[in-house]
């Protein structure tokens, strides 16, 4: 296939023709790009250079765009964004991922904020798939949460925005870091003590399940500190269309003691998750 050629006026990024900003987050800004090379759509995550001393933008701390790069080449997965390659300029460092075109999955919910129990079910698959592949290559995420589910131009989910991964390099890996959004955040967590990454995973899995399909947070309130003591106690209640397969698993996962709660063996092997087998997700 002979390169495209880039129109006058486009921005290029070495083999990349710059297109629209797709979303921003703390610390960078997306655009969608294509290869001319290949002609695919990709997407470009632009961070200031840390190098590059400079004011205005908020710029990563020393290390943590090497360590999000570390941790996405660690991984290969059909429900987790790929990293193909970085390019660095003076000012900027820019990751090339594979392109999530269709969107948030949050994107799906109906006009009353939810979706049925059954496509619920559908993307939680996906999103286990994804975590339980991540713990195994002894990556966690930390900041499981809706702007970092997205889907690909084929409705798949993509698990985005490893900014706050932790890799375990022997075995288990004990954190420190307070990290990762309030309403879904772990109960551990808040309580500031030493805790394990894949139960605090589980539980931000728990709460995008609820959210999907009740279509509201399991903890709010309009007081941060009513909402933290809502998530020590693991104080919800689920809507009356709630299934009671559902509710059982909820309690599971939104169980405030990570030791007790359940893991993500016990999810796929759990009645809800694998009602109405001949998902494609199983068997992975
Ligand atoms: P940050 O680390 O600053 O939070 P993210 O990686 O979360 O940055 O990206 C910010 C936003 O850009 C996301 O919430 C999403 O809307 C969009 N985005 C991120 N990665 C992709 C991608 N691979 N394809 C499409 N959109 C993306
Ligand atoms: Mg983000």
């Amino acid at each position: 296939v002979a390169p495209a050629a880039a129109a006058p006026g486009e921005v290029l990024l070495g083999r990349y023709e710059l297109g629209d900003l797709l979303g921003r987050g703390a610390s960078a800004k997306v655009y969608h790009a294509r290869d001319l090379h290949t002609g695919e759509p990709v997407a470009i995550k632009s961070f200031p250079n840390p190098r590059a001393a400079s004011g205005g933008a908020e710029v990563r701390r020393p290390g943590a765009i090497e360590r999000e790069a570390a941790i996405l080449r660690r991984l290969r997965h059909r429900h987790v964004v790929r990293l193909h390659e970085i390019l660095a300029t003076r000012k900027k460092v820019h990751f090339v991922l594979d392109l999530a075109g269709g969107g948030e999955l949050f994107s799906l919910l109906d006009a009353s904020g939810r979706m049925t129990e059954d496509l619920a079910r559908h993307y939680f698959r996906q999103l286990v798939s994804a975590v339980r592949y991540c713990h195994a290559r002894g990556v966690f995420h930390r900041d499981i949460k809706p702007e970092n589910l997205l889907l690909d131009d084929h409705g798949q989910l993509k698990v985005a925005d490893f900014g706050l991964g932790a890799v375990a390099t022997d075995g288990n890996l004990l954190c420190h870091t307070l990290c990762g959004t309030p309403a879904y955040v772990a109960p551990e967590i808040l309580s500031r003590k030493a805790y394990d990454p894949a139960k605090v995973d589980i539980w931000s899995c728990g709460v995008v399940l609820f959210v999907l399909a009740a279509g509201y947070l399991p903890f709010n309130d309009a007081s941060l500190v009513n909402m933290y003591r809502k998530i020590y106690a693991g104080r919800f209640r689920c809507p009356a269309w709630f299934s009671p397969a559902l509710r059982d698993l909820l309690r599971r996962v939104l169980d405030p003691n990570p030791d007790s709660r359940i893991d993500a063996d016990g999810i796929v092997s759990h009645p809800w998750f694998c009602d109405g087998a001949g998902d494609e997700e199983m068997a992975r």
